[in-house]
């Protein structure tokens, strides 16, 4: 049997966010954070862009963090299904991935529009101009900011603003296309790095929708899926252990950190559990060894 404990935290974390996506934290604020929890080994996981991680880069190395480059892909997959790939180790200077990623970011104000519009019909005015309160580059804005600026004026209880306006079916809800699974994945490879899928348990999948999105996935090119993520309770994580040990994924690790104190859990960015023993680690194929480390 696969089996998980918290006790096993390992100074790891390839995947979370600043505020050059939906992150509250800019890149030193959060590098800074990873080091006094005493994290060392951070991959910068921001959505759609690879801004941050010369910034990133460059500050990891004058704090002694080991830094992993790396970008989130938002992906419609199978018709109308929004789905996350991560992508470890690119290449941030590589022309073909800043040009797509910089076409997909060119829909966000748009759709921030329409769902500012989709929101005033409730009775919610100016809610564009509310969610770039939060945001510092128009090219990012995020259900995320959406999210802060509902909370912030009561038109939602802390983690509610999604399930109440702007998940799928709620009434701020806007479809977007994003890159298609093989575009997304391709432009990790062509730029040197690993695509993995990020957080499986959350998008409520059943197992063979699953297993589906993990056949086209592999089809792709794409090697990873996250088996540590918060968004994973510990049943999560013993299923897609099951399921990345059979498929032959590379298990990753992340905590898909965003701000201190938005989640009713705490998450800690910077250290993760480990993965359960049986499964093969995308810490090998990055070439990472905690053992040296500890
Ligand atoms: P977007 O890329 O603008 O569609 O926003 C997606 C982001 O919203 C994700 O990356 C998460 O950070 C956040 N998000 C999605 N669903 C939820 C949820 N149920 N609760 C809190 N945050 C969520
Ligand atoms: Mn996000
Ligand atoms: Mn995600
Ligand atoms: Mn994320």
């Amino acid at each position: 049997m696969i089996t998980t404990s918290a006790s096993n935290l390992i100074p790891v974390d390839l995947h979370c966010h600043s505020t050059n996506s939906d992150g509250a934290l800019n890149v030193i604020q959060l590098l800074d954070l990873v080091k006094s929890n005493g994290g060392k080994y951070i991959a910068l996981t921001d959505h759609d862009t690879v801004d941050g991680i010369n910034e990133a880069k460059e500050y990891a190395s004058k704090i002694d963090l080991c830094f992993i480059p790396g970008v989130e892909i938002s992906v419609t997959w199978d018709k109308n299904n929004l789905v996350h790939i991560v992508g470890l180790n690119v290449d941030h200077t590589n022309k073909n991935l800043i040009n797509n990623l910089n076409n997909l970011r060119d829909h966000r104000l748009n759709r921030g529009l329409k769902i500012a519009e989709k929101l005033a019909k409730v009775g919610i005015p100016n809610a564009l101009e509310g969610a770039m309160q939060f945001c510092s580059n128009p090219k990012a804005l995020s259900r995320t900011h959406f999210n802060r600026f509902l909370v912030q004026n009561g038109y939602a209880k802390p983690g509610k603003a999604f399930e109440k306006f702007l998940a799928h079916g709620k009434p701020g809800y806007v479809d977007q296309k994003w890159a298609s699974l093989e575009d997304a994945v391709s432009w990790i490879i062509q730029s040197g790095g690993v695509a993995v899928i990020a957080h499986p348990a959350r998008y409520g999948f059943t197992r063979s929708k699953l297993i589906r999105l993990i056949n086209d996935f592999k089809q792709a090119g794409g090697l990873g899926i996250e088996i540590i993520s918060s968004s994973h309770s510990s049943d999560d994580i013993i299923h897609i252990a099951h399921i990345a040990t059979t498929e032959n994924l590379y298990g990753s690790i992340g905590s898909d950190f965003h701000n201190i104190n938005e989640s009713y859990k705490q998450i800690l960015v910077g250290i993760n559990p480990q993965i359960p023993d049986k499964c093969l680690s995308i810490l090998d194929v990055l070439k990472i060894n905690i053992e040296n480390f500890n």
